[in-house]
């Protein structure tokens, strides 16, 4: 059985995506094949930077080590996509569009840090 990571990446080149070289559209964490049409995916890395989709607070503690409250939001890297959720420095709603950087945290994961307000 092969353990399978369901957190993006990231890395010094940016976050692990696969991408489809059918559709082009981006997964992260990398699938074994297109999560939309089933095509094949190459690996790459996309920028460590994105925008704001949307976030939230949440309010209760819900794995150790993450006390709450804590922000989390969804974020579109790059350009193009991946849309991911990431867990952010502060314990705030920002604003959709709002420009954000992933920072490699403990443990392997990451969490986001506003940067410029769209
Ligand atoms: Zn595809």
């Amino acid at each position: 059985m092969t353990a399978v990571s369901y957190q993006p990446r990231l890395t010094m080149a940016g976050v692990e995506v696969s991408e489809c070289t059918e559709c082009g559209r981006r997964a992260a964490p990398p699938t074994g094949a297109c999560p939309w049409c089933r095509g094949p995916v190459r690996e790459t890395h996309v920028e460590a930077e994105g925008t704001v989709w949307s976030s939230t607070v949440v309010h209760i503690e819900v794995r150790p080590g993450q006390p709450a409250p804590f922000g989390m939001a969804y974020v579109d890297l790059g350009e193009s996509g991946p849309r991911v959720l990431v867990v952010m420095e502060d314990a705030v709603r920002l604003p959709r569009g709002t420009r954000v950087r992933m920072e490699a945290a403990e443990q392997g994961s990451w969490w986001a840090r506003g940067v410029v307000s769209a």
